[in-house]
């Protein structure tokens, strides 16, 4: 399989019902707001090209964000935050992400998640984080990266067991999440970099607790490592 078809793939799942239910009463519900616009209430794919060597991982879709663009970060305030940073250190073609029609393009990265789909509250069951592990498993089997950052501790979380999985040798105890993180991971592949950062929430954004020098000095970094 290419990247591509396994992301035409993912778009059709319908594997967790609670999640399928949310993400299609969300898209129900407010349409009418969005009447312009599909309203796009499916899997969200990975956003970017398929060569890229840095990989960033958040957690899932926002239910009006990419639940809605259907496409990674796209359509709210955190994907303002992160785009804007990403084109601040060249990782990013324009500074803003609208729809998923307004031309924006990735260099040498691939945004993705180990769930797809908008969860109720932001919170994905681990049942959920397990069956859609899957998905990342095949995409990370796909992609050559170099580097990864997470966005957030339970991303990072998340991310863990699935890297394993991959092929990649994670320590025990496994390393801990902070903002700035950074671990090398030996693998059959070549090794990886694993950064942390901050996740790009309002949360975070609107309190300071991550400023956007901040996060472009962690992108700054992943992308070096990843040799972008
Ligand atoms: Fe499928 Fe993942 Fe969505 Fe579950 S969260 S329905 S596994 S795409």
């Amino acid at each position: 399989a290419t990247v591509g078809e396994l992301d035409a793939a993912l778009v059709d799942c319908r594997a967790c019902p609670r999640l399928v239910a949310w993400r299609e009463q969300v898209a129900r519900e407010k349409r009418a707001a969005f009447r312009d616009q599909e309203y796009w209430g499916r899997p969200v794919p990975g956003l970017g090209p398929a060569d890229a060597s840095l990989l960033i991982v958040g957690l899932a879709p926002a239910a009006h964000g990419a639940n809605r663009t259907g496409r990674m970060f796209t359509g709210d305030r955190s994907g303002d935050v992160l785009f804007a940073a990403m084109h601040a250190v060249g990782l990013a073609t324009q500074p803003t992400a609208v729809h998923a029609g307004d031309g924006l393009e990735l260099v040498g990265t691939r945004i993705t998640a180990p769930v797809h789909c908008a969860p109720p509250d932001n919170k994905p069951t681990p049942d959920e984080r397990e069956r859609c592990g899957g998905w990342l498993r095949a995409e990370l089997a796909l992609l050559r990266p170099r580097a990864v950052m997470v966005l957030g501790g339970f991303g990072w979380q998340a991310l863990l067991p699935v890297l394993a999985d991959a092929g990649w040798a994670v320590p025990r105890p496994r390393p801990k999440f902070a903002h700035g993180a950074h671990v090398e991971l030996p693998g059959e592949r070549g090794p990886l970099h694993l950064f942390g950062c901050y996740h790009v929430s309002q949360q975070n954004t609107f309190t300071g607790r991550l400023t956007p020098a901040m996060l472009e000095q962690v992108l700054d970094r992943a992308a070096q490592a990843a040799g972008v």
